[in-house]
């Protein structure tokens, strides 16, 4: 007899990469699965705020830059349904024209019969509209206009309970520790606990890694069979706490609810330092 519902044996490191990258997705970071069998399971990619390190919205933000105007910094959307902000303007007079239906395909003024070319003007001030830049989510408190991109490489383990459920086993190689403080180690498990399925993480940086794992066998470093049990007491510490992540998480949605800020960036930092995910930030 087979029972045909649950994973095919092969299938259960692919799914340990998929989790592990909902995860991080849920994090703000942009994810990448090597087509090959390479030595990295995860290139993980995120922008951010090069002055303040904040999350960087990855969009194009425009909006009114005359800073005596009312909307001066106030980001425009949707501005292409948006009739207000339409105008044309002579390259030659430099008279302005709404941009109406019937002029919308005269390119030629109708003053020096110049050539007339699209602007987009604030309706308060009919100063230009322009290119915000200043993306960060901190915005306005902050105002950087500078973001960079974050690169990770992730090598996922999915491992089994062993050892009466005292240990975990996974399997390592030698190759797969990547000697860069940008790779990162994520150990993956999952149980039917009580008749529910729970998805457990370890995160581990590639220094956390050398404390728990024994390099210097025979065994690991020529024979590369050493199939390797992790108590799960030494790991408990890069383990990701679900129950209190989302506890915190409802908390913060309340704060952001009730508009009550500052309760709000305190439960935020509150989530951020029990988050093992984080350490890849
Ligand atoms: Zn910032
Ligand atoms: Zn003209
Ligand atoms: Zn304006």
């Amino acid at each position: 007899m087979t029972i045909e519902t649950d994973f095919k044996v092969g299938q259960f490191g692919k799914i340990g990469e998929h989790m592990v990258g909902f995860e991080l997705s849920k994090r703000g970071w942009i994810i990448f699965y090597p087509p090959y069998d390479e030595r990295t399971d995860i290139v993980a990619m995120k922008f951010q705020c090069k002055k303040c390190k904040s999350p960087w919205f990855n969009e194009h933000r425009i909006a009114c830059l005359n800073d005596k105007c009312p909307e001066f910094e106030k980001p425009i959307t949707s501005i292409n349904s948006k009739k207000e902000y339409k105008n044309k303007i002579c390259k030659k007079c430099e008279n302005i024209e709404k941009r109406t239906e019937d002029n919308a395909q005269r390119g030629i003024c109708q003053k020096c019969k110049g050539i007339m070319e699209e602007i987009a003007l604030c309706p308060k001030c009919h100063k230009e509209i322009g290119i915000l830049g200043k993306n960060c989510s901190k915005f306005p408190e902050c105002d950087s206009n500078k973001y960079e991109v974050l690169f990770r490489s992730i090598q996922v383990k999915s491992s089994h309970l062993v050892d009466k459920e005292k240990n975990i086993g996974f399997n390592f190689k030698y190759q797969d520790l990547i000697d860069d403080d940008r790779h990162f180690l994520i150990v993956y498990n999952r149980q039917i606990i009580k008749d529910i399925e729970r998805h457990f993480y370890w995160v581990l940086t590639k220094d956390d890694f050398m404390k728990i794992k024994n390099m210097n066998t025979t065994s690991f470093k020529i024979y590369q069979n050493d199939r390797g049990h992790f108590s799960l007491k030494a790991l408990e510490k890069y383990k990701f706490n679900e129950e209190e992540f989302y506890k915190v998480q409802k908390e913060k949605l309340k704060a952001l609810k009730d508009n009550k800020k500052k309760d709000f960036e305190k439960l935020l930092k509150k989530q951020q330092s029990i988050d093992v995910f984080r350490k890849l930030d």
